[in-house]
């Protein structure tokens, strides 16, 4: 289980989280909507530790790690991010790596398996991910739909407890997005645990088992598809929903 309690991040001494808590159970699908600049990627990255909350205690499985105690050893903090994989709107693949060793290499630098063993199971991740021809390629000569592909194949090698993904089809030509959304619903089959930042409304629909609103640091509403793209009444939301079509 995952336990994001009474997290708190301070920009220039605005709050653009304040006060977040949220619980994800092992398997589930939770998506984060809302408007721009509410908060939901500074929440992700504060999550993993890309960014350090003020305050606000982050539980992933048996690690736990408090961000405001600045005495928190950093191999703790090491251990959670171990728990999670990050999935990046820009892919944010290594340009010099083709796409085996883009996915080997988090197995060789985190997990220190020796090289022939990392490209052996990268080979199998880009099989799985219907890419198992395109290992020798770099990222420049990849779709923007294999590019991001390969970005969640790189977090599907450490097998992490959390997959965090931040508007993971918005840079995307519109071509591309439905082969990203399809492995992400096969990764959802499996019942891996996912935290997605979406704008993808329909996907929220189709793939969430949750689905958390934030606005202005806050969430405000949470729960099923059908409950709160249907049946929430709050004004905020409702804004939102009408903004986004
Ligand atoms: P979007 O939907 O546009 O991606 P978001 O909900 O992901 O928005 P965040 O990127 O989390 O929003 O930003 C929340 C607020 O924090 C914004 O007002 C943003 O300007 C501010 N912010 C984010 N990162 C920083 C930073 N490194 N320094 C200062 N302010 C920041
Ligand atoms: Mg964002």
């Amino acid at each position: 289980m995952i336990k994001i309690e009474k997290l708190k991040k301070i920009y220039q001494g605005v709050a653009v989280l304040d006060g977040i808590d949220l619980t994800i159970d092992r398997g589930e699908i939770v998506c984060i909507i809302g408007p721009s600049g509410t908060g939901k990627s500074t929440l992700l990255r504060c999550i993993n530790f890309l960014e350090r909350a003020e305050q606000g205690i982050i539980k992933i499985g048996e690690q736990g790690v408090d961000s405001g105690n600045m005495a928190t050893r950093k191999q703790d903090i090491l251990a959670l991010r171990r728990q999670t994989g990050f999935v990046f709107q820009n892919y944010a693949l290594f340009a010099h790596l083709n796409a085996r060793d883009n996915i080997a290499e988090g197995l060789r630098t985190v997990k220190g398996w020796a090289k022939y063993k990392a490209r052996e199971r990268a080979q199998q991740i880009l099989d799985d991910i219907g890419l198992g021809d395109k290992g020798d390629h770099y990222p420049a000569s990849l779709s923007g739909g294999q590019q991001q592909r390969v970005g969640i194949g790189r977090a599907m090698a450490l097998e992490a407890e959390l997959l965090l993904f931040d508007e993971p089809t918005s840079a995307l030509d519109p071509e591309w997005v439905g082969e990203v959304l399809a492995l992400m619903k096969k990764l959802a089959t499996r019942h891996q645990t996912m935290l997605v930042v979406t704008h993808e409304m329909q996907f929220a629909r189709d793939v969430a088992d949750r689905v958390v609103f934030m606005n202005d640091g806050h969430i405000i509403a949470q729960g099923t598809p059908n409950w709160l793209f249907n049946q929430c009444d709050d004004p905020r939301l409702h804004k939102f929903l009408n903004q986004v079509g």
